[in-house]
């Protein structure tokens, strides 16, 4: 099938490949030159594992192309994916004037039966809005499909290729006919197709987000609650996880939920939810508590340096919201990050992937190493805010040696509390006892 993707972020550069993975022919979209001329040459603009290596196979495969020209790439393609940005608005709703803005243009390049697929996360409703917008402009037959994206930076090629269930909203048998030969190669291996409303997939999107967060945030809660009673947050998690209707995943306490989509998603379903009389206490909750939760360690840093973090050699190991992206959107780190350098922390900071995003932001008030132990030399204190892999097990006896001072603030509970006092290290963890030395 010809296929046009518009928006080459995170969704639409994987979607845009995937789909030519599977033997379309795709044209990506962008209105990002740049973006569009690194892609050309094979090159990813964001750290996504194994997508490079797939997209320059469907370039030399000349399955897949880059443009910035909508109505050249929209002209041959029956099927136009939209995965354009919806950022929170000033009161919190989705800002829907990228996806409506190209509904317009749509609206005036279109010229054979046309179905406009929309991948961005959109309050219920915004299919018929698109609908509306288009057809007041032309006779074209045309269906809007919202086919709302579940997958996770990180593992984003994986999800795509191998998703739980897919999600279709359409009414349209003619759409879904369509939709049911594009999706079928990825649905091999049991997976389905759930086909639904328009309405229902919008809102399918914001209550598994919202739900997501919601379980670490409890969680969250919880290891607090630990901590005050002395009980073991990651005694509780196993506990409670091995119960199959709860299950174990996203049970991780830590530093709070952050990226691209939770914060956002979570506001905005409260905001629209506001709207029609539905208060949604819970997500109200949810998002104060988050707001504590991702500088939940900077009160206990501050008491560990006798109330003032003035001049403190501080080291941070992660930046990005969560380990193998670089996405630094809504991430914890930045939270805390804000907090230490206002109250004159020295902080050197380090991120296997989110290094230059950082920068972009925070300029030169951190310093920025070039490899994690070179972050902790002569430091006071580490603050772990990513759980990547490669801070799992480094040389304790070596770090020991470096730092000015033992002492480590995880705010993802990287380590075994025992492990650490072994190793003669001040260790404040969540929803743990500390380890004093
Ligand atoms: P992104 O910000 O990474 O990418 C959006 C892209 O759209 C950018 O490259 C931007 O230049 C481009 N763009 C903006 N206006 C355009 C226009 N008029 N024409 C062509 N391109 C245009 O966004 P993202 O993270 O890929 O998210 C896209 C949507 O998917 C959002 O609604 C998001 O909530 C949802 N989503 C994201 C994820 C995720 O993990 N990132 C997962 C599921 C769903």
């Amino acid at each position: 099938m010809d296929i046009v993707v518009v928006g080459t972020g995170y969704v639409g550069i994987v979607t845009g490949t995937c789909l030519a993975e599977s033997g379309n022919r795709v044209i990506c979209v962008d209105i990002d030159e740049e973006k569009i001329a690194m892609m050309e040459k094979g090159k990813v603009p964001i750290y996504e594992p194994h997508l490079e290596s797939l997209l320059i196979r469907n370039i030399e495969a000349e399955r897949i192309s880059f443009t910035t020209n909508l109505a050249s790439a929209v002209k041959s393609s029956p099927i136009v994916f939209l995965a354009l940005p919806t950022p929170p608005g000033e009161d919190g709703s989705a800002d829907l004037q990228y996806v409506l803005n190209v509904a317009e243009e749509l609206a005036d390049i279109i010229e054979d039966y046309t179905v406009i697929v929309d991948k961005s996360t959109v309050p219920v409703g915004t299919a018929d809005r698109i609908k509306e917008i288009i057809s007041k402009k032309t006779d074209v037959e045309f269906d809007v499909v919202s086919n709302p994206e579940f997958l996770r930076e990180g593992y984003a090629v994986d999800d795509f290729m191998k998703p739980d269930r897919v999600v279709i909203g359409t009414r349209s048998q003619r759409a879904r006919d369509m939709m049911e030969e594009l999706y079928q190669p990825f649905m091999r291996q049991g997976n389905r197709i759930i086909y639904m409303d328009e309405k229902s997939a919008e809102l399918t999107k914001y209550a598994s987000n919202a739900f997501l967060a919601t379980k670490i945030t409890f969680m969250n809660e919880v290891a607090n609650y630990c901590k005050e009673v002395g009980a073991d947050v990651d005694m509780v998690r196993r506990g409670v996880g091995t119960d199959n209707r709860i299950g174990p995943r996203f049970l991780f306490p830590g530093m709070g939920y952050g990226g691209s989509c939770f914060p956002k998603d979570v506001q905005a379903l409260h905001k629209s939810g506001s709207e029609v009389g539905c208060d949604f206490n819970i997500l109200k909750s949810v998002m104060d508590v988050n707001a504590k939760q991702k500088v939940i360690m900077h009160p206990l840093m501050k008491e560990h340096f006798n109330g003032s973090l003035e001049g403190r050699k501080i080291a941070v190991w992660g930046l990005s919201f969560k380990p193998e992206t670089d996405d630094i959107r809504q991430a914890p780190s930045l939270d805390i990050l804000v907090k230490l350098i206002e109250e004159g922390a020295e902080v050197t900071v380090y991120d296997p992937e989110a290094m230059d995003n950082i920068k972009v932001i925070l300029g030169d008030k951190v310093k920025f190493a070039k490899r994690s132990m070179e972050a902790i030399d002569g430091a006071e204190a580490l603050l772990i805010c990513t759980e990547w892999a490669a801070f799992r097990n480094p040389n304790f006896d070596l770090m020991k040696k470096s730092m000015a001072s033992p002492t480590i603030f995880d705010g993802r509970n990287l380590y075994e509390t025992s492990k650490m006092k072994a190793h003669g290290f001040t260790y404040h963890s969540i929803g743990r006892k500390p380890v004093n030395t």
